[in-house]
This record gives structure tokens, C-alpha cells and sequence, in this order.
């Protein structure tokens, strides 16, 4: 059984609005472990409407459509809901009463046009509102393709209808709750491509799945496990969470939400060390992230030109313009020393110099040194991000110990 939901509204359609709904949907399946294969977004037009419901009832078992049950006009879901199930929209005394009852509730006055409220497709079941004036209702298709459940647009009736009337009811039809649990892992400085090939045979199995998303520098890789209950949930994405920290190893920086910086700054603060940073190359990101996650206090950075010719001095450099004529290794190693606090680590960015080379140098804890150089660097937030992300990582993988990587990631 697989669900399909259809979102009713122009304002949707002409960027005026969030689809918060549709978001609220998704989830809500999800939690119950139904598989929704497609969400439509059409507009309040009838024969569109119609179509796009028709279309649904083809393909998916159960359709839920948002939006489009008012009392106006404009809100034509009753009669497209009928039209693709097959039925007439027939009118309900019952419902009116309803409707009329609700309205003298909040003391007003029932229009005439609350009267359209009380029409729904023939042989549905309504589904009572108590939040709102609109009547919602399920209703079966003729030829035996599935339902469709009209829900309100308000965000909040949707809700309370999804909550306490539409799961119970969805949770029956599929014979008993399913749960979907997910997890992410997240990896780092590796690369779509890499951790694809290194994965990629994991990412054909059915329960759980495996899937990847792609950011600057980063790749998570997503674990998605269905079952009938949460603990078995858990224990299949266990087992592969497991197979994948064996294949991806120390590519993994950590789960769910953690960021890379927080990571970095964990591992600086547990093993009680500082960072100094001499950062030619990110305007100032690299220490800024740092700051952010509440490392501050371990950081000493030289962004300001006048500390970068402190460094400079120190490292027998006269000026900046010295740095083009430099042996860029032997500079980046003493930059990275001298920023080093005593005892602690010194991270180097130096660049860009000819053909847009960078040159980045490690230094401590200890005597440890690391040098890189690499070319085709651009003044860009990708490349600035992506360059945080190397850094990060250099660090991260020295505290860990780990620099050596068992899986060949070129
Ligand atoms: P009403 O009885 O209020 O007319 P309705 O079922 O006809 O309810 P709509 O008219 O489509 O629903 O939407 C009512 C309001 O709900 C919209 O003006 C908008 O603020 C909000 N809304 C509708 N659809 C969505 C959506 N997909 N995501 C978030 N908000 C929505
Ligand atoms: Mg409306």
C-alpha cells in the first residue's frame, strides 16, 4: 500500500505561499512506515483538479489532498474529488447540521455559501472537524483504485485532523503500524562519487535503504529502516550503520546533526589543546565556525594583516610580497608552527599564488607536520567552504589519530 498526496491551491503555485502542509504530510506517513510515492501541487481549477485526483487513483492506494474544502467559490476539491471517484456530490442534511451547529457554537451567523460545505461525494464517510467549519471526507473510487481523503488547507485543522481522525484510520487499512525510523551519517572531505563507489552495492538493498546528499565538502548518507516495530526499526539500521563504518571508517565524522566544527572543537577540548590559525584563504570562516560551536576559547588566530606580518617576520620574511618568492612548503610549515600555541596544533592557509595554487600546513601536536599543495583555487563561497572542510578534517583526522586512511579515496 502506498499513499500519494495532492496539494490544492493557486497561491501554491504562484510562490505565495510555504507548502507547509505538504511537509506535515510526509512526515506523518512516514511515521506510521506508509510509502508515499508522489506529491502533486495543482491549483484551485476544477478540471485540473480532477485530472490530477484521476491520475493519483491510477497509481497510489491512498490519496490526500490539502486545501480546497472552503465555503467559496474557489474551493472546488468536493466536486473534483467526486468527479475522479465517480460519484455525484450529493447533499447532506446531517452535515449541514453539523456545520450550522458549529457556527452557532463560535456565535456566529452560518452563511449561505456554508451551505456548499455540506455537499460531499456520494457514499463518503465524513470526517467530522472539530476545529473548523469545513467537512472533511474519504471517499472510495467506483472502480476500486483507492480512496481519496480531503483534508482541510488551514495548517492547523490539518493537523488535528491528520493526528486524531486520519492516521487511526490509514494505521487500519494497512493492517497495523509500520514504523520508519532514519539515521544519518555523516562523512566529510571524501566526495559524492567516493563514498558511491565505496557504498554502492549497500545502496541497492530494499529494507533498509541507504542514500546519499551531497553538500560542499560533506556527504551524508542516509538510513532509512522500516519495520513493525520501533526496536526492529532501530536494529536494521544498526546492522548497517555498522556495515557502513566499516567500509567508510574515520570518513565518518559523525551522526544526525553534528557538524563538522562542533566535532573538531570536541576533540581539541577533550584533548585539552589549542588551535592557532593562520587562514589566508577562507576570510576568516575556518575560525569562525569554531567560534560558533563554542570553541572560541582554544582558538588564537593571526587573520589580521598586521599579526600575518608578525608571522611573516618571524618566519625571515620581510613583507607579504616575499610570500610569491618564497619556497611555499618551508612557509607554510613555519607559519603553522609559529601560530601553533605551545604544546598545541597550528593550522596554515596560505595562497593564492601562481597558477592559483594553496598551500596548507599542519603543525603539532608534538613535531607532527602535514603540507599540501593544490591548484585551481577560486575567490568563491564553494571553494572557501570546501577549504574550511579540508582543514577541519586535517585536524579531526590527526586528533584521531587516523591520518592514514585504509580506503584509497583517489
Ligand atoms: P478554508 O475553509 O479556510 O477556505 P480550505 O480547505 O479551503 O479551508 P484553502 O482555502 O486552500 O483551504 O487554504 C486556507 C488557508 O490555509 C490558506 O490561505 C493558507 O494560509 C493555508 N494553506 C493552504 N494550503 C496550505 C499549504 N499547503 N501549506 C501551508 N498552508 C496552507
Ligand atoms: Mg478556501
Amino acid at each position: 500500500m502506498h499513499a500519494e498526496i495532492v496539494m490544492i491551491g493557486t497561491e501554491l503555485l504562484l510562490g505565495e505561499l510555504v507548502d507547509t502542509n505538504a511537509n506535515r504530510l510526509a512526515k506523518a506517513l512516514r511515521d506510521i512506515g506508509l510509502d508515499l510515492y508522489y506529491k502533486t501541487t495543482v491549483g484551485d481549477n476544477e478540471d485540473r483538479i480532477t485530472e490530477v485526483l484521476n491520475l493519483a487513483l491510477d497509481r497510489s492506494d491512498v490519496v490526500i489532498t490539502s486545501g480546497g474544502i472552503g465555503p467559496t467559490v474557489d474551493d472546488v476539491t468536493r466536486q473534483a474529488a467526486a468527479n475522479a471517484t465517480g460519484r455525484k456530490l450529493v447533499y447532506s442534511a446531517e452535515l449541514e447540521s453539523q456545520i450550522a451547529t458549529r457556527f452557532r457554537r463560535f456565535g456566529r451567523k452560518m452563511a449561505d455559501n456554508n451551505r456548499r460545505q455540506a455537499y460531499i461525494p456520494d457514499g463518503a464517510l465524513p470526517l467530522p472537524n472539530p476545529v473548523g467549519t469545513a467537512p472533511c471526507f474519504l471517499s472510495e473510487d467506483v472502480r476500486r483504485r483507492g480512496c481519496i481523503i480531503s483534508l482541510p488547507g488551514v495548517p492547523r485543522e490539518l493537523e488535528y485532523m491528520m493526528e486524531n481522525t486520519v492516521i487511526p484510520l490509514l494505521v487500519e487499512r494497512m493492517g497495523g503500524m509500520k514504523f520508519t525510523r532514519v539515521r544519518v551519517l555523516r562523512t566529510c572531505a571524501v566526495g559524492e562519487s567516493n563514498v558511491d563507489r565505496v557504498i554502492g552495492d549497500l545502496m541497492k538493498t530494499g529494507n533498509p535503504t541507504v542514500g546519499l546528499a551531497a553538500h560542499v565538502g560533506q556527504t551524508d548518507v542516509r538510513i532509512a529502516a522500516k519495520a513493525d516495530t520501533e526496536a526492529e526499526a532501530n536494529a536494521l539500521i544498526d546492522s548497517m550503520e555498522a556495515q557502513l563504518r566499516e567500509r567508510l571508517g574515520v570518513a565518518i565524522y559523525g551522526k544526525e546533526k553534528e557538524t563538522v566544527s562542533e566535532v573538531v572543537g570536541g576533540l581539541l577540548a577533550k584533548q585539552d589543546l589549542r588551535l592557532g590559525v593562520v587562514d589566508m584563504l577562507t576570510d576568516g570562516q575556518l575560525v569562525h565556525e569554531l567560534i560558533e560551536a563554542g570553541f572560541g576559547h582554544l582558538i588564537t588566530t593571526d587573520l589580521h594583516p598586521a599579526n600575518l606580518s608578525e608571522a611573516l617576520k618571524a618566519s625571515g620574511l620581510d613583507s607579504r610580497s616575499d610570500l610569491q618568492r618564497a619556497d611555499h612548503r618551508t612557509l607554510a610549515m613555519s607559519l603553522a608552527e609559529n601560530a601553533a600555541p605551545a604544546g598545541g596544533m597550528g593550522l596554515a592557509m596560505l595562497g593564492p599564488f601562481e597558477e592559483n595554487s594553496t598551500f596548507m600546513g599542519l603543525h603539532g601536536p608534538g613535531d607532527f607536520r602535514l603540507f599540501e599543495q593544490s591548484r585551481n583555487y577560486q575567490d568563491t563561497d564553494y571553494i572557501r567552504r570546501w577549504l574550511v572542510i579540508q582543514g577541519m578534517d586535517w585536524i579531526r583526522r590527526v586528533l584521531l589519530g587516523e591520518l592514514e586512511s585504509p580506503v584509497d579515496w583517489n
